[in-house]
């Protein structure tokens, strides 16, 4: 019998948020108790031949939480904080997400500690493939499929790959996504979680019976998935107004021209200097006014915590979108539903690059690879499909659309668990 004690603290928390889900959807205490504890937690020591010679041994982690509905899916990051409690919230929260949007995956996470700028690249991809081999046993592609998060890219999971095949002397690419095109890749995953944001947005306006045009937009944090999303915005005629990264924020409420934006950040590394779209004026903010702008819709791009407690109060946009995970702290949750504010949360906005790293498994499985249109066309499907169902919950059950994402997602986990064999089959026979 699982212990209160054996539940990881920061389990405990995350399932604070979901107590409410918990009980409308009166599950079985089994499935409380399943998700209370992780499947498997793996924690190895990953020694790396450094390019003076000596031998550096880093930390690294993978956790599976959950496998009721699949396989694991979840990225490795790289990065100096990382540690299993950080993994371990991830993996759960993976779980969750894949369900949301009825991936045949559970959720899993990895990481290693360790600050990749100060690696050259040779070592970084020592210690990538160390980490592959230290995982080896407990990945697969009918098992637990990594792909890449915070400091990890195409190049890394490429490495890995090899790694894998190597150690299997099989060609197994499916073993890991988010690799390049050419080892295996999707065409439309660097694109995807933005694009799939825009999408999202676009569905909740078709329902919130609002035209594009008449709505601006405010992003914080012009990286990948932020600057994907700018451009799909545009392209379905929202306004992008002000746009920010770690040096600052730039607004123009005649709009700004985002891929003269990104292109100039790519040259220069910060705003600075950028230009508007029809060359009106271009002012700088700082990145809490960008915040607190009287705009239609804020998208948080950038990382987790940014509306806490402390700035809730300020934020003046009508709807939230959260592309990054996790950019509304718990704190501020009951704030901004106090002030009406929509937030459309992380596991339905961000979902566009699992759903294409689920493409890319579906490819390599396969063997048949697919246009960038078919991509596109396929993960506008399961999103329209899926944000449709999470919208009308929360209106069916009168819920807040992250309550009522949460609500999808455990729902079909439950179900999954149930159809194995409940409490009730027991007691019945
Ligand atoms: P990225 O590193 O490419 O971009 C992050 C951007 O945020 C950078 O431009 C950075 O300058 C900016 N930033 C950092 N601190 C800031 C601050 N305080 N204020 C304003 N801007 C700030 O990363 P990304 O891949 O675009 O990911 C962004 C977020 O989206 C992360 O939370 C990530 O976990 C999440 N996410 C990304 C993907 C993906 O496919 N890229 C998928 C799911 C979730």
């Amino acid at each position: 019998m699982v212990q209160p004690s054996d539940i990881p603290k920061v389990i405990q928390e995350a399932q604070q948020r979901l107590d409410l889900i918990f009980e409308r959807l009166s599950v079985c205490p089994d499935t409380k108790q399943r998700l209370s504890v992780p499947h498997r937690m793996v924690e190895a020591a990953i020694p790396v031949r450094m390019d003076d010679g000596s031998l550096q041994v880093f930390r690294g982690w993978r956790v599976q939480f959950d496998l009721t509905r699949g396989p694991g899916k979840g990225g490795i990051r790289f990065h100096p904080s990382v540690n299993r409690d950080e993994v371990t919230a991830l993996s759960f929260w993976m779980a969750i997400k894949c369900a949301v949007v009825d991936l045949p995956y559970g959720g899993a996470k990895g990481g290693v500690r360790v600050d990749p700028k100060k690696l050259s690249l040779l070592e970084l991809e020592r210690l990538s493939r160390g980490y592959m081999r230290a995982m080896a046993d407990v990945i697969g592609p009918e098992v637990d499929i990594p792909g890449p998060d915070m400091n990890t890219d195409e190049r890394i999971m490429g490495w890995m790959s090899d790694e894998y095949d190597t150690l299997i002397r099989q060609r197994r690419p499916a073993v890991i996504t988010g690799k390049p095109v050419a080892m295996g890749g999707s065409r439309g995953r660097t694109s995807a979680t933005g694009e799939g944001a825009a999408q999202v947005l676009q569905i909740w306006t078709e329902q919130q019976n609002q035209q594009p045009e008449d709505l601006n937009i405010a992003i914080q944090g012009i990286g990948n998935a932020g600057y994907y999303f700018a451009r799909a915005a545009k392209r379905l005629g929202f306004n992008v107004v002000a746009v920010s990264d770690s040096s600052g924020a730039v607004y123009s409420a005649d709009g700004l021209d985002v891929d003269a934006i990104y292109e100039h950040k790519r040259k220069h590394r910060e705003l600075k200097g950028v230009s508007a779209k029809k060359g009106g004026e271009v002012s700088s903010l700082s990145n809490s006014e960008l915040l607190a702008l009287d705009v239609d819709i804020l998208a948080l791009a950038a990382l987790e915590n940014q509306i806490t407690q402390d700035n809730a109060g300020n934020v003046r946009a009508k709807w939230l979108l959260e592309i990054a995970n996790g950019p509304v702290a718990a704190d501020a949750d009951s704030i901004l539903l106090d002030n009406d504010i929509v937030v459309i949360p992380d596991v339905l906005a961000n979902t566009g690059g699992v759903i294409v790293s689920y493409f890319e498994w579906l490819q390599n499985r396969s063997a048949d690879y697919w246009t960038s249109e078919q991509v596109t066309e396929r993960m506008q499907e399961v999103i329209r499909t899926q944000s449709q169902q999470c919208f009308e919950l929360a209106e069916k059950e009168q819920l807040d659309l992250r309550s009522a994402a949460y609500m999808q997602g455990i729902r079909r986990i439950a179900e999954s668990m149930d159809a194995r064999g409940t409490q009730s089959d027991f007691k019945n026979k």
